[in-house]
């Protein structure tokens, strides 16, 4: 499936994210914990990598997540060079106020009043940022209006003496690479609703909850799954909750929109849709090594 929405004004984006790197010393990305490596944004991470700036990666909504998994992700994530990676759940202020000082960390150099610590803050639409920041704004900083941001298109914020938070506007980049990425993103609202159609992507989540979570999907709508496929799901669900159409037929689409609607809740239980494990499978399968890449462009003699 084809994720097609329009990029716009990405090359400007771009161009203002690379001018932010320059111009801060740490970099708090807020991933989504259910899907850590298809809510990393990709332009920024090369950015960020470009100018070796080191990083937070806030596994945020882990009351979300599969807990196993979101351990799983912190050892992976945290192994990279130059990354600190938390999971929290930045509906908790207490939470979400442990992360400026880990940023800090990082960059002990910077830590006081004459060079304070810059740190940005972005993630994808949608993952948790304006949440974050209010808790962080909560009590301690003042908006420094009178001050200008980087770009008109970011705020700043005194958070101490010691700490200033820049923050950028959820950006997406203009190609993912994968199309479960894409899917992954939609079923969690990364992505607005004309650019898919949701009925697959509620499709992609039943085919995940069937293959790793078949006792949630029991649980909350007493069907057992072992012997449906994905759409065999939704129909489940649809006949369950006795959704039908005027003429009778089973309301397929108004069983998918439930089973979507049950995952961004978390009334379904909680769910991660990547591990580490599943993530490269999905990258190696994608690209195949370069010698089998080439064999098959080979004309064939036979
Ligand atoms: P933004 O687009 O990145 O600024 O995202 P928001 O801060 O507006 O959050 C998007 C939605 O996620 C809102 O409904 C928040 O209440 C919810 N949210 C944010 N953080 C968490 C979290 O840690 N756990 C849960 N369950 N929901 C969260």
């Amino acid at each position: 499936m084809a994720i097609g929405w329009f990029p716009g004004h990405m090359a400007a984006a771009r161009k203002e994210a690379a001018k932010t790197l320059a111009e801060v010393d740490v970099v708090i990305e807020l991933l989504d914990a259910r899907l850590p490596g298809a809510s990393t944004n990709p332009m920024i991470e090369t950015l960020r990598l470009h100018r070796q700036r080191p990083c937070v990666k806030v596994l945020n909504k882990a009351d979300l997540a599969d807990p196993s998994a979101t351990a799983e992700w912190l050892k992976a994530l945290g192994a990279e060079a130059g990354v600190t990676a938390v999971a929290v759940s930045c509906k908790s202020v207490a939470s979400a106020r442990r992360i400026p000082g880990i940023a800090a960390g990082l960059v002990p150099h910077r830590d006081s009043k004459l060079k304070p610590v810059r740190i940005l803050v972005m993630g994808i639409p949608n993952v948790g940022k304006s949440t974050f920041v209010n808790a962080l704004l909560k009590r301690h900083a003042a908006a420094t209006g009178d001050q200008p941001a980087i770009t008109k298109h970011q705020s700043r914020y005194q958070l101490d003496p010691r700490t200033e938070l820049i923050d950028m506007p959820g950006l997406m980049w203009p190609k993912i690479a994968h199309a479960s990425d894409g899917l992954m993103l939609a079923a969690s609202h990364a992505i607005g609703p004309n650019a898919y159609v949701e009925e697959e992507v509620a499709e992609f989540l039943a085919g995940v909850l069937k293959e790793r979570y078949p006792a949630l999907v029991a649980a909350r709508y007493g069907e057992a799954v072992p012997s449906l496929d994905a759409p065999g799901v939704i129909e489940a669900i649809a006949r369950k909750r006795g959704f039908r159409l005027k003429g009778g037929d089973l309301d397929y689409r108004k069983g998918a929109l439930t089973l979507l609607a049950d995952y961004r809740s978390g009334t379904l239980g909680r769910v991660s849709l990547e591990t580490p494990q599943s993530r490269a499978a999905m990258i190696s399968a994608a690209s195949p090594p370069a010698d089998v890449e080439m064999k098959a462009r080979r004309p064939s003699l036979g």
